[in-house]
């Protein structure tokens, strides 16, 4: 199978007139028709073997997680999706991979009406790119510099799930000691993008971005954009059955410092807390408040009765 055979027989699809894409896989470029006066959103994300995902890992749950991670960059933005371009290094032409690989590909890009409209195929150490287009209103996008001090702290989901399932997947005996997870690795290999919710807190929400490194790294850099500070009360982050079976430090760690959960965590004003509520219920997307937005710089962790946490702020740094 050549390379143009490989794009033809598992990438190139006949799926039909998508409003937004004008021209799609085969010629130099693709084009897009964004709504007229829209603006805009990219975001690229890649996934390297052996750095975000283990050698030999299930291909349809690797073709999930690479578009599903970076439609949660548009989530996180509020944009709707337009398309996508996929930047593939393989270091074969399989077959049954690429089969099942496309497989969990498309079913996402199906699901949220995100085609797949261009690329790149090249031989080499397995790593794939994707980078996604979206669009949204001017004025309207959920920026991580827009937080205000009084605003609540908001996150969708519940947090650490796909930490412990990281933990359990490394043999590590603490998180054995829960026993079987109800939707085992599903939470690490299979993220859910929260677009419904985050295309629905554009415009009402002042700030947002998606957990992809752990709640107090990404709390972090809402809080260094805005050039603010936030109080999160520990006791108040929504913690999964799982989780709670564990002592007290592991699931404060997992909730705290776990990355890969790929929820949404966004700042809103008091008066909003009605129609956030509303919105959620919509979107059937449960969100927690977690505390508050302070004006003066710094990040403190509290429990139930104010007691301050010495919590380390520890998040994943690839060259840390
Ligand atoms: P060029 O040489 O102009 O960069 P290529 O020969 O790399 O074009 O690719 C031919 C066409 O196939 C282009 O439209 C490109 O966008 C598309 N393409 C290549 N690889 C992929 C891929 N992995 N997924 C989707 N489309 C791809
Ligand atoms: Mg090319």
């Amino acid at each position: 199978m050549g390379e143009f055979d490989l794009i033809r027989r598992h990438f190139q699809r006949d799926s039909g007139p998508a409003a937004s894409v004008v021209l799609g896989i085969g010629d130099d470029c693709a084009l897009l028709q964004p709504t007229p006066g829209h603006q805009i959103a990219v975001s690229s994300d890649m996934l390297v073997e052996g750095r975000h995902f283990f050698a030999g890992a299930e291909p349809e749950a690797l073709g999930h997680k690479a578009l599903a991670v970076n439609l949660s960059d548009l989530a996180a933005m509020g944009a709707r999706p337009l398309g996508f371009t996929l930047a593939l290094a393989l270091p074969q032409a399989d077959d049954a991979w690429l089969t099942a690989f496309a497989r969990g590909l498309f079913a996402l890009a199906d699901r949220f009406a995100c085609p797949l409209v261009g690329g790149d195929t090249t031989r080499g150490p397995l790593n794939l790119c994707i980078t996604i287009f979206g669009e949204l209103a001017p004025g309207k996008a959920l920026r991580r510099d827009g937080a205000r001090a009084g605003d609540d702290l908001w996150v969708s989901g519940r947090l650490g799930e796909a930490r412990l399932a990281l933990e359990r997947r490394l043999g590590t005996a603490w998180a054995q000691s829960v026993g079987p997870l109800p939707c085992g690795d599903q939470r690490l290999d299979l993220p859910e993008p929260r677009l419904a919710l985050g295309g629905a807190l554009a415009g009402v929400a002042h700030a947002a971005i998606d957990i992809s490194d752990g709640l107090s790294g990404d709390l972090g850099h809402v809080l260094a954009a805005s050039r603010v500070g936030a109080r999160v009360q520990v006791d108040a982050l929504p913690l999964s059955p799982e989780l709670a079976r564990l002592p007290r430090h592991h699931q404060i760690d997992c909730m705290v410092n776990g990355g890969d959960d790929y929820e949404l965590l966004f700042c809103a004003p008091a008066q909003a807390r009605a129609e956030i509520t509303r919105l959620a219920q919509a979107c059937r997307t449960p969100v927690t408040r977690i505390g508050q937005i302070q004006p003066e710089p710094g990040l403190t962790w509290v429990d139930s009765e104010g007691h301050v946490l010495p919590l380390p702020a520890s998040s994943f740094d690839h060259f840390a």
